[in-house]
């Protein structure tokens, strides 16, 4: 058998001149063409995938959707690759159980809006705080945890949205924060530019020490990570980045080569995995997900257990599964490669650990 990505280049070409015809192997390399060409609609993935009933049911319903649809023509590549109903398919296609909210669900599951200090920063420790630069990214994942605000205002508008300016200000003016985390969204999905302002803004604050970004782009987007943004990050080192890989057919060779940009450009690299029932949440696939990323030199940080999101119960997997997996690991693979487990219940309490310790069985 081949190794898993021997094909990926040969792929990759095939389906842009089949479904992208008009793209040139350069438009495909940029990032802004491929966030220009996310399919958003339904009749644009039938268009490209060939699809189960079950998946075309799905789409021919977008009442149900509890989210817009959004995919890059890159991660729809890797679609391609995988039968219908495919692991990674079902991360960004939806599904018409989404419209079911269950008992114990939310539209805000980890009472983020009761803890805003200023617009789009959030304060639920005392020493760090989570700064929402955007509502929208590359792609759109059907398990968010902030699909009330996913999509609201995509595209141009929302990467022109109001610089954070507030949350700027009242951070210059509390000096207990020493650690500030740039997620949403995706702040990537900005121009450099106005990534480069924000990041120089925040580092110019003398209290800031740790300067963290949460992007999904190098798994969905990888084309994002260019050496001119890799430039801008490393000039306000220390910086860290939380990637978010779920699924280890994610780990391609051009996702490979951005985490090497971002490596040697001195940025540490974490990752990020929602536990996501019948994808992700088997010990053979966390396996085989936490060493690749290993193997890219990247450090598997948190596994969480899937938030009280609504209309998320297809996706999310159990707290006793997610233990069991760990468990299992212990000891057939380098320590490195278990993450934390993590659950964040609703109410605003903050995350709890899970696994390894943490007392609350059966969360
Ligand atoms: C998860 C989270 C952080 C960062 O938590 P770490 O455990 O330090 O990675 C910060 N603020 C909020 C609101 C969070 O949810």
């Amino acid at each position: 058998m081949s190794p898993p990505h021997a094909n990926h280049a040969a792929h990759e070409r095939a389906f842009r001149r089949l479904a992208f015809p008009e793209a040139t192997a350069a438009d495909w390399g940029d990032w802004r063409w491929q966030l220009r060409h996310r399919v958003r609609t339904a009749a644009g993935v039938a268009r490209v995938l060939e699809l189960s009933a079950r998946e075309r049911r799905a789409l021919a319903t977008p009442a149900a959707w509890r989210m817009p649809l959004s995919i890059t023509p890159y991660l729809l590549s890797l679609l391609d690759q995988e039968a219908p109903d495919g692991p990674l398919r079902r991360t960004v296609l939806p599904d018409v159980r989404e419209a079911q909210v269950r008992k114990g669900e939310y539209h805000d599951p980890l009472g983020e809006e009761a803890h805003q200090v200023a617009p789009g920063l959030i304060r639920s420790y005392p020493h760090k705080v989570l700064l929402l630069a955007t509502a929208d990214c590359a792609s759109f994942c059907r398990y968010c945890t902030r699909s009330r605000a996913a999509g609201k205002g995509t595209g141009r508008a929302s990467r022109a949205a109001p610089f954070p300016r507030a949350a700027l200000e009242w951070l210059r003016r509390t000096p207990e924060i020493h650690d500030v985390l740039i997620s949403g969204g995706d702040p990537l999905v900005w121009s450099d530019a106005r990534l480069d302002r924000l990041l120089k803004a925040v580092r110019a604050i003398p209290h800031v020490d740790l300067i963290r970004i949460g992007t999904k782009t190098p798994a969905v987007l990888p084309q994002r990570i260019t050496p001119g943004l890799v430039r801008i990050l490393r000039s306000v080192r220390p910086l860290w980045l939380s990637l978010h890989f779920s699924h280890p057919a994610e780990l391609t060779p051009r996702a490979a080569r951005a985490c090497s940009r971002l490596l040697e450009a001195g940025l540490p690299l974490m990752n990020q995995t929602v536990l996501l029932r019948g994808i992700n949440d088997n010990r053979e696939t966390m396996q085989r997900l936490n060493e690749g990323l290993l193997r890219l030199g990247v450090k598997p940080y948190y596994l969480h257990q899937g938030d009280m999101a609504a209309g998320t119960a297809h996706l999310r997997s159990t707290v006793a599964k997610g233990r069991a997996i760990l468990q299992a690991l212990c000891g057939q693979v380098s320590g490195y490669a278990i993450p934390h487990f993590m659950i964040d219940p609703p109410g605003g309490g903050g995350k709890h650990h899970l696994f390894p310790g943490g007392g609350r069985a059966g969360a």
